[in-house]
């Protein structure tokens, strides 16, 4: 049997712990605590293999500057999140990359992922620019809603992948 893990990164408020609980336990929750961080677990199947799938659901760092050693040597894959209506998660996913992870691990196995794709009239964020991050940091994009469920599933599918193969 495998155990696979998968931390989940990102500004305040993009979604993390929603998409973390839309895809274990398939619920929407309206407000969660942001100061919650923990582990989620669910079983899935992969290439014909049962797999528990383990989900770091992080607590943005009071400091991006100071890395978290302990997420990082954690974390098989990093999902990178931020929010399609807010720029300022947009940016800091470099910060993140920069000075942050790849502090610790020079080249690690990454996906880029834009939520909140149910809320088009607030975009502030087009997929161009999306795919475009998605290019420098030579990883995959996909835009999910943990509202509407969209690509939630296909989210974790390929972060799996990744993991199966490191
Ligand atoms: P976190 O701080 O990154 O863990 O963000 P949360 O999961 O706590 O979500 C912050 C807020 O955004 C909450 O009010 C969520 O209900 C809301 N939210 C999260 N994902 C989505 C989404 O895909 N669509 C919409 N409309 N709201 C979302
Ligand atoms: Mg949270």
């Amino acid at each position: 049997d495998y155990d696979l893990r998968i931390g989940i990164f990102g500004a305040g408020g993009v979604g993390k712990s929603s998409i973390t609980i839309k895809f274990t336990h398939n619920m929407f929750i309206e407000e969660y605590d942001p100061n919650v961080e923990d582990e989620y677990t669910k079983e899935i199947e992969l290439n014909d293999k049962k797999i528990l799938l383990k989900v770091l659901d992080t607590t943005y760092p009071q400091e991006i500057y100071d890395p978290f050693p302990r997420w990082v040597e954690y974390s098989q894959v990093f999902v990178l999140i931020y929010s399609i209506i807010d720029k300022y998660s947009f940016d800091e996913i470099l910060n993140y990359h920069n000075y942050s992870i790849k502090k610790i691990r020079k080249d690690y196995p990454k996906i880029l992922i834009g939520n909140k794709s149910d809320l088009t009239m607030k975009r502030e964020i087009s997929i161009k620019q999306g795919k475009e991050l998605a290019r420098n940091l030579n990883c995959k994009y996909i835009e999910t809603s943990a509202k509407t469920g969209e690509n939630i599933n296909q989210l974790f599918y390929e972060s799996s992948l990744l993991a199966f193969e490191e």
